[in-house]
This record gives structure tokens, sequence and C-alpha cells, in this order.
């Protein structure tokens, strides 16, 4: 019992720890070869980019990105003294409680949602019977299903997450669908009427989420992100074989990266250089880089 109380407080809020670093937490890696799908102990690094300069990283025992946004924003704020006024990130960002924080503080999320391509996706459009297609009277808050039968309001639900963030979840329901000729295709559920479950708060934020990404500027970053952040894992990872942390514990593990991180901007600042150089452009990037780099083994020998 002992052992396995100790093994409950190193756990903490994790759901898995390894035995040679406890802060480490067990995560599905891209590197797969037995192509099997087995976890290996690891962290979860998050980056922030301009121009394929790397602006913050940090290191998170959550294998989901979406439990990281916030914290990697506030780490942001907290390294520059000012936040972002937009933030480009891929689906696995878009939640709720995501674009909550950021349409709150005043960032504009170009950020996707998990059904960001499949809704309008032509077959799905096609569907009546997707919640999405029904048509909903907001003055008077009830669903019309595709035989015209009203689905009120019955009450609403409220669901926590583990990351303990609270959304409400509205319910509709149909009155009787025991006759319904379109039974079938409608619902699989056995009881006498359709229920559906919408959760309005996030369906607004996505509908603003969408109007930013269809935007002109929000088909720019879409369009940059694969040569943003993606680009700088493969030049970390493929060009420059940093695959595995050397060192064990969060604090050690995020200075180490800290160090890739540097070294990654200086080479990408030379490079630069070599270029302007070659094409006799002038400029005076390298002794601003110099300034951040003695900024940052300031902050690293403090961390050590
Ligand atoms: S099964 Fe019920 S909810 Fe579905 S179309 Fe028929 S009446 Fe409407």
């Amino acid at each position: 019992m002992r052992e396995d109380e100790e093994k409950l407080e190193t756990l903490g809020e994790k759901n898995s720890f390894s035995k040679t670093d406890p802060d480490a937490t067990f995560m599905r890696m891209k590197e797969d070869a037995m192509n099997n799908g087995q976890t290996k102990p690891g962290y979860n690094v998050q980056i922030a980019t301009e121009n394929q300069f790397i602006t913050n990283y940090d290191i998170f025992w959550r294998p989901t990105d979406q439990g990281t946004l916030i914290p990697f924003l506030d780490s942001f704020q907290a390294r520059y003294g000012k936040q972002n006024g937009e933030v480009c990130a891929d689906s696995g960002y878009g939640s709720e409680q995501n674009y909550e924080y950021m349409f709150g503080n005043g960032i504009a999320p170009y950020v996707k949602y998990n059904m960001f391509h499949a809704e309008d996706k032509r077959k799905r459009r096609q569907t009546p019977f997707l919640i999405q297609n029904l048509h909903y009277n907001e003055t008077d808050d009830y669903f019309v299903c595709p035989m015209g039968q009203h689905m009120e309001h019955i009450g609403d639900v409220t669901v926590k997450s583990d990351l303990g963030y609270e959304s409400t979840v509205s319910r509709y329901s149909a009155r009787d669908c025991s006759g319904c000729p379109l039974r079938g295709k409608c619902y699989k559920a056995a009881a006498d009427r359709r229920i559906i479950e919408v959760n309005h708060k996030n369906n607004a934020y996505r509908r603003k989420a969408k109007e930013l990404l269809t935007s002109e500027r929000g088909i720019h970053h879409r369009s940059n992100r694969p040569i943003e952040p993606e680009a700088v894992f493969g030049i970390i990872k493929f060009n420059h074989g940093f695959k595995r942390f050397h060192l064990k514990s969060n604090e050690k593990v995020k200075t180490e990266f800290g160090l890739v991180a540097l070294a990654h901007n200086i080479r990408k600042c030379i490079a630069i250089n070599q270029q302007n150089m070659e094409k006799n452009i002038k400029t005076d990037a390298p002794k601003r880089f110099y300034i951040h780099l003695t900024w940052d083994w300031i902050r690293f020998s403090e961390a050590c």
C-alpha cells in the first residue's frame, strides 16, 4: 500500500509516468518502428514561430495539444510582457475553452476546430438529418426536423472536461417519432423520439473562428502554417537529427530544448545573413539577434 501511495503521489494529475523519468508521460509517438501504436515516455514540446524563428517554447506532460494552448500563451505573455494579436494553430487546439480565452483576451484565433473541413463536404451538407443542417429558430429556441416537427428545448446539462472546464449543452427533443417514415435514417437510438444535444456557445465561437479562417488574412495564415512551426520541427528533427532528449526531468528537458531553439535561431540568422550578403542587402539583423542571445543565456543559466 505504501508503494502504491508513493506512486499515486508521483502520478499527481497525470495519467501515467515513466519509472526512469517520473516527469515524462506515455504518449503515442510519430516514430513507431513496431507499427503497433506503442506508447513511449516523452514530453509534448510546443513552439511558436515567426518567419521560422522560434519565439517561444514550452514543455508539457499532456499528450494532447488542447490543454497546452492557454499556459503556452501565458508563458508568451510572461516572456515578452505583451501578447500576440493573432494566433494561428491547427484543429487540435480548437476547443470552447481555448476560443473563450482568446476572444476574451483580444486575440484573433485563426484556429481550426475538428469539423472545419468535414462540415463543408457535399455529403454532409446534403444530409438533412445532421444537427448542422436542421433549421434553428433562435427567437423561440427550437429546431425543426426534416419532417417539420418542432424539437423543443427540454433542458441543459453541464459537461466537465478533463481540464476542469464546464460547458453547457442544451437538449432538444421531438414530440413523437414512432410513426415517422424517415425514422430509420434519422436516428439509431431505441427511444420513440429523437433527442439532440447542442453547445450553442461553442457553435458561436466556431462561427466566429470560421469567419476569420476564411477571410483573406485567414487564408494567408493557413497557407503559411505548414512552412512555419511544422518546417521548424522538420529542420530540428530530420535535418539535425534531434529526435530524443538527452536529459531527464521537466526543468532539464526545458533547458535542453531551449538550447536547441537557440541553436536553430542562430542557424536561421546566419542563413539569412548569407543570403543578404549574396544579394548585397545591408541588414542590422545580426546585431539585433546578439541582444536576444545574451538575454536568453542569462535565463538558461538561471534555470540550470
Ligand atoms: S424521426 Fe422524428 S426527428 Fe426524425 S424526421 Fe422523423 S419526426 Fe423528425
